[in-house]
């Protein structure tokens, strides 16, 4: 399968100092991949960027958003996220490579254009909470029966188990015998 790409045209800015391109619209993103999770968007991602011909290199800078479908880490229900990102992409021409400083991330004009998928889906990563939850207060599930909590109490009897007084108990002597 080959890469997902999103190709924006910069040859209208590649010989003018300043020059700028607007990239404002939908695009249709892959699925973010982080670990082993996957994040499957629910519809194309809205683009508001700007894309500078700065001297030194071709800079992109603007945001992203995306709603994903995201799995909740305590009731494991399925939502929509909404991931809004701060986008940032650095192209050179190449043969300019040995100019830039070992830290610098950069990608490459190709063919007068950029490529910023890798610019978005990165930046969208870095928005994804290690560990979602479809409400900040979401109760999870109930450990005995799997009810949602979120929706109310289920018919469990509270279980001696979770409470801090059941350890004590075991440890004390049963009964008293002397
Ligand atoms: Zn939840
Ligand atoms: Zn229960």
């Amino acid at each position: 399968m080959e890469a997902s790409r999103y190709l924006v045209d910069v040859r209208s800015i590649l010989e003018d100092l300043g020059a700028v391109v607007s990239v404002d619209g939908t695009v249709d993103l892959p699925a973010l991949e982080i670990g082993t999770e996957q994040y499957a968007p629910l519809g194309p991602a809205a683009l508001d960027v700007t894309i500078t011909n700065t001297g030194a290199g071709i800079v992109a800078g603007g945001t992203v958003t995306v709603t994903v479908q995201a799995t909740c880490s305590r009731c494991l229900k399925q939502f929509p996220l909404t991931l809004n990102a701060e986008v940032e992409g650095f192209f050179i021409p190449h043969g300019s490579e040995h100019e830039m400083p070992e830290e610098q991330d950069f990608g490459f004009v190709e063919d007068g254009s950029v490529d910023l998928m890798d610019a978005l889906l990165s930046a969208l990563a870095l928005e994804v909470p290690l560990a979602p939850l479809h409400a900040e207060d979401c109760a999870g599930i109930c450990p005995t029966c799997g009810a949602e909590l979120s929706e109310g109490p289920c018919e469990c009897a509270p279980s001696d188990s979770n409470s801090p007084f059941a350890v004590l108990k075991d440890l004390l002597p049963e009964g008293g015998g002397e």
